[in-house]
């Protein structure tokens, strides 16, 4: 399929294609919306079959960066990278210094930073080449203690400020103790999300697909273990997707029992019409790119010599975004995924 005709192709301002043959680097550049600062968005290395199964991804994951940095309240555009390369043979240190190059060929428009199939040493290599990459430096929390570039405790933070939106929208309550919480994927940001959650006194039902990661939760937490194709349908009253795309379809939104869906999971909705879904059955869906900002506002924010308490700030503030989220979606009688573009939207007319 052609750039322009793609589904996914509509409101790109640019779509740059890289290729060097002596390194091998075969990638794409998407930049969706420069209108509120430069385009950011992680570069993902992934062996795709083709060139358009590349581009579809793409251009896909630039739009959602756009929504996304428009809803943290961050002076930054969205834009996403691929690079056609297998993340566990493929990235020699001539391939990551070419696309470093890439990167730099559009002069600042588009900043980089990492996603799956690629890791902090990955953007140290590009940033011999350019400087537009985040999410490398050690950074200094409030109390003084010195973490590596990942972003995925930050993540979880945003997470847990956005649950108690929710369940202050849905339950009544801000405080967490006693809350039924099922989280879907132990990795980076759910494991951290299970333990603020369980210093906050909520009680957790877990699910992964590694044992050894159940096993951990279940003693660290107390958690309950609960086998990967029920997790969505446990007795909690919220659910927190944090492993993988599309776990809210038609077949699993009628068996969810939770009041809540609050996780950090990219594209949680199937499809569009699953928001909806959610809203007709009364379950609160805490919009999946509003409630997972919390990375990306902590690498953005080396852009600007990184404050630790400038990034607190922009996390906790997810929760008043989602609270406004809820209102209007309450007063207009619209699934809050929809909401959420609307703003996003909006927040892009008035800048452009
Ligand atoms: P991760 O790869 O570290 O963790 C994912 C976990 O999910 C792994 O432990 C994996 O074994 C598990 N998993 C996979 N399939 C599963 C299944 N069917 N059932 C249960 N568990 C399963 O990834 P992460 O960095 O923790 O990110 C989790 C999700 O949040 C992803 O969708 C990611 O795109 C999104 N996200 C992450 C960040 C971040 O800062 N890391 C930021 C925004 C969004």
């Amino acid at each position: 399929m052609s750039t322009f005709e793609h589904p996914e192709f509509r409101g790109h301002e640019r779509v740059v294609f890289g290729y060097e043959e002596a390194s091998g680097l075969r990638a794409i550049i998407a930049i969706h919306d420069t209108r509120l600062g430069s385009a950011l968005g992680g570069c993902r290395i992934y062996p795709y079959a083709d060139s358009g199964e590349a581009l579809t991804d793409v251009l896909r994951l630039s739009r959602g960066m756009t929504y996304k940095s428009a809803m943290a309240g961050l002076p930054l555009g969205g834009g996403k990278a691929v690079v056609i390369a297998d993340p566990h043979r493929g990235k020699s240190p001539a391939l990551l210094r070419a696309m470093g190059r890439f990167v730099e060929s559009l002069g600042g428009r588009y900043v980089t930073a990492e996603d799956s199939g690629t890791g902090v040493d990955d953007l140290r290599a590009m940033a011999e080449e350019t400087d537009h990459v985040v999410g490398i430096a050690d950074k200094r929390d409030e109390n003084g203690e010195v973490h590596s570039g990942d972003p995925s405790p930050a993540t979880a933070r945003g997470v847990f400020v956005g649950m108690q939106a929710c369940a202050r929208e849905a339950l009544g309550r801000a405080d967490l103790h006693g809350l039924r919480v099922g989280i879907q994927g132990l990795g980076h940001v759910g494991h951290h999300l299970a333990a603020l959650l369980h210093e906050a006194g909520a009680e957790l039902w877990v699910s992964d697909i590694q044992e050894d990661a159940v096993r951990r939760a279940s003693a660290e937490f107390n958690a309950e273990v609960v086998g990967v194709d029920a997790i969505h349908a446990a007795p909690v009253e919220v659910f927190a997707p944090c492993a993988l795309g599309a776990v809210l379809n038609e077949d699993t939104i009628p068996e969810i029992q939770a009041a809540i869906v609050a996780g950090s999971a990219n594209n949680q909705l199937a499809t569009e019409a699953d928001g909806e879904r959610l809203r007709r059955r009364g379950i609160l869906y805490a919009p999946d790119y509003v409630i997972n900002a919390g990375g990306v506002i902590d690498v953005a924010d080396e852009h600007h010599g990184y404050d630790p308490f400038r990034v607190r700030r922009r996390i906790d503030a997810i929760a008043d975004t989602l609270t406004e989220i809820f209102g209007r979606s309450r007063r207009e009688g619209l699934p809050t995924n929809e909401i959420a573009d609307r703003i996003a939207e909006e927040r892009l007319h008035a800048a452009g």
